[in-house]
């Protein structure tokens, strides 16, 4: 750690030593549960980990015992947008400082500790993922800051300057993010249904992906078609924030991504799985509704909002696409394409953390154990992105955690019994003890 980490790590609580004890340990690396584990955190991190039979408690510490509980590494979502929405308003208006913070505490709440912004942040995100190794009640944050979009073609969002017409200009937005300290490059190829006039072109997606290396940064693209998944995996893309959705992948396909090292880094589930429905299926499940406000959840509710959604023309289209997502990353992950977990959660009723959860179920429906879920959403996820310091349950890593009362290896949706978040070993308050916008008796129980 250089002195700079040092200042910035300065926050109160961290000299603390605190031993968990007596739980069963999900590393996240893959290996299988292992009970009566127990832990040591000193200054933010893990610094023993091993049989409760072994533990040497230090002078001092504070212990913690959680017979009965299951501790795991904190999540990753690797395909996030922040600061997009108000409620369920969609502005650019909305992305502040505040904003954005006040969704990295509910990510934080949901047990997602990491989360990787995927290309339509403002420049505001930069000092917000600089203050990723400082301790605090908010999510980590690596990001791309902006990703590149081909003219009046599909991605970003409005008021980002954020498209480009020609390869050079392609080159030096490339260039701009990586000075600002982007961590990877995201590119758009997609028309919107073909809704839309021309996706970007071979030409300028092979001069991000090239520039890109050549500072030293790997790319994610969204894709939607076949296709382009082929034609970036060419070009030497390192992985996509999607699955193929306009048909199914083939062997072809899979054994270019395979060769190439292709990363299925998102194959956001969930997102396909909300634009099917009318009326979201969960707005009377507590986890959900203690993290939005009743005039989220009574808008989400309206007769009229289902009514427009079920109205739009491309409605029919979206069970379809959902289900080819979903074969699709069954049939890259039982190729041995390696995968992450992303959601894009964070457009308007995309919702942070309870979208990361309903991911993990869905990705278990689709075909994967839920050993294997959980290691794409801890472990796999900060392989991608290089983040040496999270990600498994293992000495030198920050203690950011995840302690559940219930399996999540016996039945993944017990990843919503949570007890406890910690980031670097400090507990965070949870979506159990939140209540947005109304009082807690209100709120619903805790199943
Ligand atoms: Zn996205």
């Amino acid at each position: 750690m250089g002195a700079l980490a040092v200042l910035a790590c300065s926050a109160p609580s961290g000299a603390e030593t605190i031993v968990l004890r007596d739980f069963t340990l999900i590393d996240g690396t893959g290996r299988a549960a292992m009970a009566n584990q127990s832990l040591i955190v000193s200054d933010g991190r893990i610094s023993w980990v091993g049989p409760s039979a072994r533990l040497k408690v230090p002078a001092g510490a504070r212990i913690e015992r959680l017979k009965g509980k299951y501790v795991m590494p904190g999540l990753i979502d690797s395909h996030v947008h922040l600061g997009l929405v108000d409620g369920i308003a969609q502005n650019l208006q909305y992305q502040t400082a505040e904003n954005i913070e006040k969704q990295l505490r509910l990510y934080a709440a949901y047990g997602v500790t990491t989360v990787q912004t995927l290309g339509t942040e403002k420049d505001l995100i930069f000092p917000i993922q600089q203050m990723r190794q400082r301790r605090g009640a908010m999510s980590r944050v690596y990001t791309v800051g902006q990703g590149v979009v081909f003219k009046g073609s599909y991605g970003g969002v409005p008021g980002l300057d954020q498209s480009v017409a020609t390869p050079a200009e392609a080159r030096d937005m490339v260039d701009r993010q990586v000075a600002k300290g982007a961590d990877l490059i995201k590119l758009w190829v997609d028309d919107e249904f073909g809704m839309l006039e021309e996706r970007m072109p071979p030409q300028i997606s092979s001069a991000v992906i090239d520039e890109a290396h050549k500072d030293g940064k790997k790319t994610v693209a969204h894709i939607f078609y076949y296709d382009n998944a082929a034609e970036l995996t060419r070009e030497g893309v390192d992985a996509f924030a999607h699955s193929v959705r306009d048909r199914a992948v083939d062997d072809a396909l899979l054994g270019q991504m395979k060769a190439k090292g292709v990363w299925q880094m998102a194959a956001t589930l969930s997102r396909e799985a909300s634009f099917t429905y009318r009326t979201l299926p969960f707005l009377d499940d507590p986890f959900f509704t203690r993290g939005v406000t009743p005039a989220v959840l009574k808008e989400l509710a309206s007769p009229e909002r289902a009514a427009k959604l079920g109205a739009a023309p491309n409605f029919p289209k979206y069970a379809p696409t959902l289900r080819h997502a979903m074969d699709n990353f069954a049939r890259e992950a039982k190729a041995g394409i390696r995968y992450g977990m992303g959601t894009d959660s964070g457009p308007t009723a995309r919702f942070p953390g309870y979208f990361a959860h309903w991911e993990l179920e869905l990705m278990v429906k689709a075909g994967v154990t839920p050993m294997q879920a959980i290691t794409a959403a801890t472990s796999a996820n900060a392989e991608f992105m290089g983040a040496k310091d999270i990600g498994t349950v293992a000495p030198g890593k920050w203690a950011d955690l995840l302690v559940l009362d219930r399996n999540p290896i016996a039945d993944i949706r017990n990843s919503r019994a949570i007890d406890a978040v910690y980031i670097a070993g400090s507990k965070v308050p949870t979506i159990w003890q939140t209540c947005t916008g109304r009082p807690a008796a209100a709120c619903g129980a805790r199943p």
